[in-house]
């Protein structure tokens, strides 16, 4: 018999936790025996610690016990999902999940909202009329099967325990600990009840991690829980110093997701978006040129399928911002720089952000990076387009957008990839 101070004095102190004392530990704090100041007072003590990779595997182990975990296995095809820390612009999961699905994969994308300065893909796919995210398992298995794949909101069954820590590492300066974050996103992919998954690890200045280090620690700690749950794991390392493609916000991004699936996609996007499909349907033992899939326009027909199966309509006009403005270049010469933590938060500002759970996103704030880096720009020339609902947004939008281009008169040297590097088992 274990008791909560016992379990925070030997965290505390440096000593491991044994299984039985976890799967206690989050049994009696489900049944709300163990406090919450108790349990923000282990994971301060685990944020400081760590746990080893065996108490990891059982802390997760745990977390996913503590709901429902889904049988996709009706679906008829292999599944495969992504999962993102998540970016400025990143919009990949819009175009990622119709492309593997017109591949032959089933992609079940259980997603969340964003909160600051990174946006949440389902704020995304709600600017379009009638989209509707928050779907019952068998609607979810449904659209699934008819579509291909499905984004929609994680329902309060799986890891519930995960949102009861979440909220508690959000208030107690706890969040950034990489078994934590680890086990709090695995815990959600694995209870998701896909097969394989890629993790899409952003590393830069608009990233959750934003040192090499922490990003590659933080892959390899989420695939080798994956793997051990049976979920077949592989991660990207990718950059995020500037935002990804040209759109950052909501209506905006599916706006450009639409001309991604058209062929018309940037670069950079296009760039992360095929490597993490080919990874997907690597691990789903599927041979096929996702590239082919967008050329010949069965990814968005997938895209069309799913918006319709889940309420929506891909052809209604997606809402228009009343207001726009522009920020001009400071000097001519080469964009070498844009800084994507300063792009989020303007946008953020815009409102295409909510700063608490509860606030409502406007589907139609956002940024469009008219310029991107490695491209020539002359003094005055329009070099981000900012949207908002309310004129008053503009101000706080652009003092956050202060120093955030960097102009050059030297021509800088070619952009480099976006992906680093693949992140397998050990
Ligand atoms: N996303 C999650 O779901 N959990 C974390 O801890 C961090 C990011």
């Amino acid at each position: 018999m274990t008791d909560a101070v016992s379990l925070i004095r030997a965290k505390r102190d440096g000593q491991r936790l044994a299984d039985d004392d976890i799967r206690w530990l989050f049994e009696a704090y489900a049944r709300h025996e163990v406090a919450d100041e108790q349990m923000s007072a282990l994971l301060m003590a685990i944020y400081f610690r760590g746990l080893d990779r065996a108490e990891l595997r059982t802390w997760t182990a745990a977390m996913i016990a503590s709901g429902d975990r889904l049988d996709l296995s009706s679906v008829g095809r292999p599944t495969v999902d992504k999962h993102s820390t998540g970016g400025v612009g990143d919009k990949v999961s819009l175009i990622l999940a119709p492309l593997v699905a017109a591949c032959g994969a089933a992609v079940p994308q259980l997603s969340g909202r964003g909160l600051g300065h990174t946006g949440g893909t389902l704020d995304k796919l709600e600017a379009i009329p009638g989209f509707r995210s928050a779907l019952t398992p068998d609607e979810t298995l449904a659209v699934l099967t008819s579509a291909g794949c499905v984004i929609c909101a994680a329902g309060s069954g799986l890891a519930p325990a995960d949102r009861r820590l979440y909220a508690l590492r959000d208030v107690t300066g706890t969040v950034e600990s990489i078994p934590l974050i680890a086990s709090s996103i695995m815990s959600k992919k694995i209870a998701e009840g896909t097969r394989a998954l890629v993790l899409d690890v952003k590393v830069g200045s608009g990233a959750f991690m934003t040192s090499y280090e922490r990003a590659r620690e933080l892959a390899e700690t989420m695939v080798a829980l994956g793997e051990e749950h049976g979920v077949r794991t592989r991660a990207l390392l990718t950059r995020m110093d500037v935002p990804l493609g040209r759109a950052v916000g909501n209506a905006v991004e599916v706006e450009e997701s639409v001309r991604a699936l058209q062929g018309h996609g940037p670069g950079d996007l296009m760039e992360v978006t095929l490597a993490l499909a080919r990874q997907m349907l690597g691990l789903a033992g599927i041979e096929a040129d996702p590239a082919a899939a967008i050329a010949d326009g069965r990814a968005l027909a997938a895209y069309r399928a799913m918006v319709r199966a889940q309420g929506g309509d891909p052809d209604a006009p997606l809402p228009e911002a009343a207001y726009t403005q522009v920020l001009p270049a400071p000097a001519s010469g080469w964009l070498t720089g844009l800084d994507a933590l300063k792009v989020g938060i303007a946008a953020w500002r815009l409102g295409a952000g909510r700063a608490r759970k509860e606030d409502d996103v406007s589907a139609s704030a956002g940024i469009i990076c008219l310029v991107k880096p490695g491209e020539a720009v002359q003094a005055g020339q329009p070099l981000l387009e900012l949207r908002a609902d309310e004129p008053e947004r503009f101000g706080p939008a652009l003092a956050a957008l202060e120093g955030a281009a960097a102009v050059s008169d030297q021509r800088p040297a070619p952009q480099v990839s976006p992906v680093i590097e693949e992140v397998g088992p050990a």
